[in-house]
């Protein structure tokens, strides 16, 4: 039985973690839920999975998470601190880092310094500091498992060819809401049309990252440290059915690729069993329902999160750290409605542009240049 963590339970891969738990209860026990706000969803989880220990992310929700939990056998903790020490706690073995944006980085190194094998859907930690996470889970023999969907493809279609040289990853993206649009078009689209992804039912964030194709960008830099492959070997393709989830092209030419249906069940399982496949109560995956696949190339001009991500990656340094904090200022930013659809890229770019260029060698050289970039970002933002 693996004893798991799940770090953001409340949100959409936490919830869907929980979905898989719950269907095979035999093979997994939940120790640690944390969530940051939503308190009523945290105290109906923990009722239904008993876990060790819950973490209230707000403090302010801590009384009401506690009193509400009085006569379960479970603790309660508040604040980052507490879930940076639950992550190491004994009983966990497994930390599935399900939350969204920088704020997963702390425990997340915390998890790998403790030995503790990772399922990683935050992709943003592996953007701001790929080098630290990776040498650390070098370092400390730790397994990242990719729970993102595109890595969970690659890393599905590397199984038992590890002495094969890798020529090339091809990454798929669905092209988001806004696929073949001008960028006229663009200037005046909101974020509930930004918020309407065609294939795939996510977190705002995430969502929003889709439709500006950032998401794509921050995926192409997670793959480059996850499987060691310089950004110029990995191709994005846009593919509008979301059906082959990525592929890996060996050097006799062979492309080798995970196709399955649009449901994150699947490499979530896949993070959390590997090198086992568990059953999933999804649809599967039809070649004759579908029909028909079709692929693309990627827009950058219209684009332009997907081009600064490629950028970030050939200045190397900080600037993914960069591009990242400005571009998670931006988009909170986009979803009160204080900069346009398009000024998410200017923000990013301007950000880019302003940065020193210094490096950051740990931790917290990555959260002041995290802290810089994001007042940055906000003086452009109110600018706009
Ligand atoms: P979400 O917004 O639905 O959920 C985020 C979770 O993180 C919530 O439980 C929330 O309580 C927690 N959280 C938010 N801010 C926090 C903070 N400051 N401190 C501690 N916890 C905090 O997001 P999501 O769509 O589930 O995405 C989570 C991560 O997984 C993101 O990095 C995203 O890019 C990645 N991802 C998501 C999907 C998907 O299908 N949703 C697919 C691939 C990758
Ligand atoms: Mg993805």
């Amino acid at each position: 039985m693996k004893k798991i963590a799940i770090l953001g339970s409340t949100g959409s891969i936490g919830t869907q973690a929980l979905d898989v738990v719950r269907q095979l209860p035999e093979l997994f026990q939940v120790e640690v839920l944390t969530a940051h706000s939503n308190a009523d969803l945290l105290i109906q989880q923990a009722k239904e999975f008993q876990p060790n220990v819950v973490v209230i992310g707000e403090e302010s929700k801590y009384e009401s998470v506690k009193q509400a939990l009085w006569d379960d056998d479970v603790k309660v903790y508040a604040g980052m601190d507490a879930l940076c020490d639950v992550v190491r706690m004994d009983c966990v073995d497994t930390v599935l880092s399900a939350i969204v944006g920088v704020a997963g980085l702390k425990p997340i190194y915390r998890a790998i310094e403790a030995g503790k094998q990772i399922a990683l859907a935050n992709k943003e930690t592996l953007v701001v500091a790929g080098e630290l996470m990776t040498k650390a889970a070098y370092d400390n023999r730790v397994a990242i498992y990719p729970v993102d969907s595109e890595h969970s493809a690659i890393f599905q279609s590397l199984a038992g060819e590890f002495h094969n040289p890798v020529r090339r990853i091809i990454i798929t993206a669905s092209g988001g809401p806004f696929r073949g649009k001008s960028r006229e078009f663009l200037q005046t689209v909101t974020k509930e049309q930004a918020l309407k992804h065609p294939n795939w039912s996510m977190g705002a964030k995430i969502t929003v990252d889709s439709a500006t194709m950032m998401n794509k960008g921050l995926e192409v830099i997670e793959a480059s440290w996850l499987f060691g492959m310089p950004a110029d070997d990995i191709e994005v393709v846009v593919h509008p059915q979301s059906a082959i989830h990525s592929a890996v092209q060996f050097r006799d030419g062979s492309i080798i690729a995970q196709i399955g249906s649009a449901d994150m069940r699947l490499p979530i399982a896949y993070a959390l069993s590997y090198p086992r496949r568990l059953p999933n109560p999804g649809r599967a995956f039809s070649f004759t329902e579908l029909g028909s696949m079709s692929f693309e190339k990627p827009d950058p001009d219209t684009f332009r999160c997907l081009a600064l991500a490629y950028r970030a990656i050939e200045e190397g340094g900080a600037y993914p750290a960069v591009m990242n904090a400005a571009n998670e200022a931006a988009v909170a930013a986009f979803l009160k409605d204080r900069v346009s659809f398009l000024g998410i890229a200017d923000v990013v770019e301007g950000c880019m542009d302003a940065f020193s260029g210094r490096a950051a060698e740990t931790l917290d050289d990555v959260f002041e240049i995290e802290r810089e970039t994001r007042e940055r970002a906000e003086r452009l933002i109110s600018a706009c």
